[in-house]
Order: C-alpha cells, then structure tokens, then sequence
C-alpha cells in the first residue's frame, strides 16, 4: 500500500485556515501545509502566515512559480521573430529591454504574457498558486509512488461553480500506482462557520477582514470588489503605487504597448490604454457603475477567485 500524504493549501484567508485548522483536529497523516506566494500579497498576509505556522505548530512551506524561462524565451522571440513580422526596431528594442525576470511571481507572469489576468483570461490562478504546488510538491512525491489527497478550502456558497463540486474524487491515477485525490471537506460549510473554527482552536483571522476585505488573496485581485478597491486606496496607497509601477513596466513588455491591471468595461473586454489603476481607483469613489471594474463580471457568479481549487481564498 502507498504512503498517503495530506498535502493543504493555505493562503491566509479564513478558509484555507479554517481548513488546516479541521486536519490539524483530525491528525491528518503526513500533513503539510503549503502557501503559493503570487508576491502579490499584503505584509500583513504574510505576517499572518508567520502567526499560523507559529501557533498552530505547523510548518507551512512557501513555493514560488519560476517564469525566468518562460521570460527568456519570450524576449529571444521578440528579438528574432518580430523583426520578421515587419516590428519596428525601436518597438523591439522598447519590449527586449522590458522583458527581465523580477523574481516577483505575479509581476514575471504579467512581463511573460505581456498583459495583466483578467476575469476572461484568469491565468494567474493556475500559473501563480496551482502550478507550482503541483510542480514542486505534488509531483515528487506522486512520481515516488506515494498518494496525496490535495485538500481545497472552497465552499459551495461562493459561486455556482463551486456548489456543483463533489466533496472528495479522485483526480489522477499514475501509472506507477500513485492517486491524487481532491478533498473539500468545508463544502457545506458558510463563513461563518469558518471565523468559529478560528475561534474554537484559538486563531485570531487575518487583519484584512477588518480592514473592509471580502476575501483575503492578492492586493488587489482581478476580481476585487469596487468597494475593496476604494478601502486599498485609502489604507494601503503603496500597494496601488506598486500597480501603478507594474503597469508601466507590463506596458513596455507588451506589443500593444498597452496593459492595465483591471481591463476597460468594454464589449471585447480589451485592455484599453487609458484604464490605469489611478482611473479605477477614481471611479472607485464615484457611485457609477457596478460592483465590479469590468461589468462583463456581473455576467458571472462573484467576485471569488476563477479557480475550482480555492487556492486564492
Ligand atoms: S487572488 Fe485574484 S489576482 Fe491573485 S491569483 Fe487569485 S484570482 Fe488571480
């Protein structure tokens, strides 16, 4: 019989702690806990992190998605390849010099794409939080013929998706033997249920839920909620000051010359040059507009991260 690894996400938001809070009580076997770090997280998320790992006693192993590669391969492609396309040098010059590894996740994936997530192309998930538990934890062990049961703190009251989810299935069986089960033991569970978690082991919940934010993942998420946004702005203006650098930086590494963070409400749902984080965060203060930044998300079911895997919440 395979060794059986309990393998849970945590990305500091109430879930995902109220998750490990429940394998913790039922002494889930060979238990680790693992943060994907977009960077593009809040100090106090991470000084959250730090808290748990030391209250609870349980270590919670950091990984990082690499994109040097992927960055590199891009620029010998605008290098070589557009020059081909009739580009004009000046253009491949501009995009070459801007396609540099940072070493900050989120920002990489971003100069790799050369364009930020959005609602309609929502990579960040995958790239920054599920591929790399996968690369760097999952994978050796399954490849070792041991099994892992990947336990995600979603719940079915946070969108339509998710209520249709089973609460435990087998996801892959190897060919050496090895299973990766996907288990969601909160399914049913409501928020509230997850602050009394929090209460019943002694944990206090992460700070930003009393700093006006719904849900706890990068500051700010594709998805933040209009007023979110504003709180942001008002509490943590380095963290838009730090978007706004971004833009620039993404923008000299696009084609288009073009990318914002939250894309222009539009029919196409296209980038629109003007759409800068200080334009968002602007109409953020006015009473205009939806909930959301881009109204194409109205059309969906909530501000909660794409993901089925709850790796951002
Ligand atoms: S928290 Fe939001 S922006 Fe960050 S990875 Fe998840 S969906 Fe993307």
């Amino acid at each position: 019989m395979n060794a059986e690894h309990n393998i849970i996400s945590v990305s500091g938001g109430k879930d995902s702690t109220a998750l490990l809070l429940l394998a913790i009580e039922r002494q889930a076997e060979n238990m680790q806990a693992v943060f994907a770090d977009t960077g593009n997280e809040h100090e106090l998320t991470y000084d959250y992190l730090h808290y748990l790992e030391k209250s609870t006693g349980i270590p919670i192993r950091w990984v990082k998605a690499d994109f040097s590669n992927q960055i590199a391969g891009r620029r010998e492609y605008v290098l070589t390849k557009w020059a081909e396309k009739g580009v004009l040098q000046e253009e491949i010059d501009r995009a070459a010099a801007a396609l540099v590894h940072t070493g900050i996740p989120f920002l990489d994936l971003c100069i790799w794409k050369g364009r930020f997530p959005s609602s309609k192309a929502a990579f960040c998930s995958d790239e920054l939080k599920r591929k790399p538990i996968v690369e760097q934890v999952q994978k050796p062990l399954l490849y070792a013929g041991e099994d892992i049961i990947s336990w995600q703190g979603v719940r079915r009251d946070e969108s339509l998706r998710r209520r249709l989810l089973s609460e435990n299935e087998i996801a892959k069986v190897f060919d050496n033997g090895a299973e990766l089960w996907n288990y969601r033991p909160i399914l049913d569970w409501s928020a509230a249920d997850c602050f009394a978690m929090h209460k019943k082991h002694g944990i206090k919940h992460n700070p930003l839920y009393e700093m006006g934010m719904g849900r706890v993942g990068c500051m700010p998420c594709i998805n933040c909620r209009k007023d979110e946004l504003l709180e942001i702005s008002k509490r943590f203006p380095d963290e838009i000051a730090r978007i706004r650098e971004w833009e620039i930086v993404v923008k000299q590494a696009s084609k288009r010359l073009g990318a914002t963070f939250f894309p222009a409400p539009s029919d196409n749902n296209e980038w629109s040059a003007t759409q800068t984080i200080d334009v968002v965060v602007e109409w953020a203060k006015t009473s205009r507009g939806g909930k959301q930044y881009d109204f194409l998300r109205m059309q969906n079911d909530g501000p909660v991260c794409t993901s089925l895997y709850g790796l951002c919440e």
